[in-house]
């Protein structure tokens, strides 16, 4: 099962302060200072005017081959999902998600119901 510390959940947060919401966050080669990103702010990056669906996906992607029109890529920012007890800032390569951590991060709601 699926689960991360209070620790974990207090530091999944968008740089503008949005959380308990789905995060995006650059590639591994990118630093981490740039911190994660809220579907708004991810969109606001990657230059894009789209609504994201309830897990996440969007139609405005450019597919690699064999995946399917729509993805839970914005941009080239990739969905944040912690690995737990790796420590802050740790996050599962897009490619090697597991089921139960991917599952986790579709459930949680796309935008940020807090008021900022
Ligand atoms: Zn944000």
């Amino acid at each position: 099962m699926y689960t991360l510390s209070s620790a974990e959940l207090e530091r999944y947060v968008c740089v503008c302060g949005a959380r308990h919401c789905k995060l995006w966050r650059f590639p591994a080669n990118f630093t981490r200072a740039k911190g994660l990103r809220c579907a708004t702010c991810a969109l606001a990056v990657a230059n894009l005017v789209t609504e994201i669906g309830p897990k996440g996906r969007h139609s405005l992607g450019t597919p690699a081959k064999n995946e399917p029109m729509d993805t839970d890529r914005i941009g080239i920012l990739v969905p944040a999902v912690p690995i737990p007890k790796e420590g802050v800032g740790n996050y599962w390569r897009y490619n090697s998600i597991p089921k139960s951590a991917r599952e986790w991060w579709e459930t949680l709601p796309t935008y940020s119901q807090i008021s900022l």
